[in-house]
């Protein structure tokens, strides 16, 4: 089965009738093939990705909303939605909940599922880990750490099946950016001589695989943002092997915050390991932008307008809104 449903929803003008219950499909670039999933079990924790291949281009899809499921009828699936403009153009994907307890991301990856687009398409799953966002922890032990589990495994952990079915999204919608919205508690700038994910908050992390051209859009982002609000809520971009002029660039193997970055000789930087700073690896031309809104003396009203921000003027920036 399928990891990745699709429901065709609503129609929005253009074509007419409203509506209108369309097909599930399968998709045909399963990242791996596993077969008899019992007899897996317990299933190695070592993933078995394969390089993407490249995909054909993706369809124009008609303007509308279609709901997504990913792990359809699992008790792990994970619902989101898919806007399209009908226009030509670029596909974002916005990750929200990956972590339970992180929900100025989840909040604002709701509200961003109820944008309208002028071009291209928005993929939007709010609530990545819901059963952990029902009790506001980071996860829970029978489901594992998402963020740490990419590229997934179809056969694995629920964390890793549920980061598998995200990497087959993001086979199939084919983003040219991905932002996976989070939570750390300590500001960067705030940080002092602490270290880890926990202090890490206020910065934009950019992933492995981007061109000098995509950070630089980042870098605008970042830039733009900071222009419109406090000092203290200006956000870092971390991952930029060079300064960006106006922002604060943490560069890659500072010591600060995992997931680690580590420098690769001539083009910049990859991320390794298993966050989501490392899915260029696995969704081929797409960039991860891993957000992380500090806590600590900011509402959540507030980290949930900052998370909409950034992504709004990414969108406007790339002229889909
Ligand atoms: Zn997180």
């Amino acid at each position: 089965m399928s990891s990745v449903s699709r429901r065709r929803f609503l129609t929005l003008g253009g074509s007419g009738l409203a509506a209108v219950g369309v097909s599930a499909y399968s998709l045909t670039q399963a990242a791996e093939t596993v077969s008899g999933a019992g007899a897996n079990w317990p299933p190695t924790p070592t993933p078995l990705p394969t390089q993407p291949p490249t995909p054909p281009p993706r369809p124009i899809e008609p303007r509308g909303r279609e709901t997504v499921a990913l792990l359809p009828g699992s008790p792990y699936q994970v619902d989101g939605v898919a806007i399209h403009s009908g226009k030509p153009g670029p596909c974002v994907m916005v990750l929200g909940g990956v972590h339970g307890n992180e929900p100025g991301g989840w909040f604002a990856a709701e509200a961003i599922a109820d944008w309208e687009l002028t071009t291209g398409s928005l993929l939007v799953l709010p609530r990545v880990n819901w059963r952990a966002a029902a009790i506001v922890e980071r996860t829970l032990p029978e489901i594992g750490d998402i963020n740490r589990a990419y590229p997934g495994n179809a056969s694995g952990t629920p964390a890793q099946r549920i980061a598998h079915a995200i990497v087959e999204a993001g086979r199939e919608f084919q983003p040219e950016l991905l932002f996976d919205l989070h939570e750390s508690w300590v500001f960067f700038q705030e940080r002092g001589a602490n270290s880890g994910t926990a202090f890490i908050g206020q910065t934009v992390a950019i992933g492995g695989g981007a061109n000098d051209g995509t950070v630089d859009r980042v870098a605008n982002v970042v830039r733009m943002v900071n222009d419109q609000i406090s000092p203290r809520e200006e956000f870092y971009l971390r991952g930029a092997a060079t300064p960006r002029p106006g922002i604060q660039v943490v560069p890659p193997n500072n010591s600060s915050g995992a997931p680690r970055p580590s420098a690769t000789p001539g083009n910049g930087v990859t991320f390794n390991g298993t966050s989501s700073l490392s899915l260029g690896q696995w969704i081929k031309g797409c960039v991860p932008i891993l957000v992380e809104m500090g806590q600590r003396d900011q509402a959540e009203r507030r980290r949930s307008q900052l998370h909409q921000m950034l992504v709004r003027t990414t969108l406007e920036q790339s002229r889909m809104m």
